[in-house]
């Protein structure tokens, strides 16, 4: 599989460290239960997700990218971004 690093370009995914769903942090104040969800709790939906990667044996980047997790295939693949890009979004 092969993942795209909006730094360093397309490179083999053994360079890159999973790092789960790009799921919506809770609000601080926001009640133990949805705090709890939001650490425990994953839907592992078959189909295209959103995660996070971390470019750990390249630039050290973290990248958001859409994958359908049935078939590995990157969607959007020029839609790499990095947490600076995705500031105040999921
Ligand atoms: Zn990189």
């Amino acid at each position: 599989m092969r993942l795209l690093c909006p730094i360093c370009g397309e490179r083999d995914r053994r360079e890159f460290t999973y790092r789960g769903a790009a799921v919506a942090q809770p609000a601080p104040e926001a009640s133990a239960a949805e705090w709890h969800a939001y650490v425990h709790l994953r839907d592992n939906p078959a189909g295209p997700l959103e995660e996070w990667w971390h470019h750990q044996q390249g630039c050290g980047a973290w990248v958001k990218l859409r994958r359908d997790t049935t078939t590995h295939q990157m969607l959007d693949p020029l839609a790499g971004q990095t947490p600076a890009t995705t500031a105040g979004r999921t």
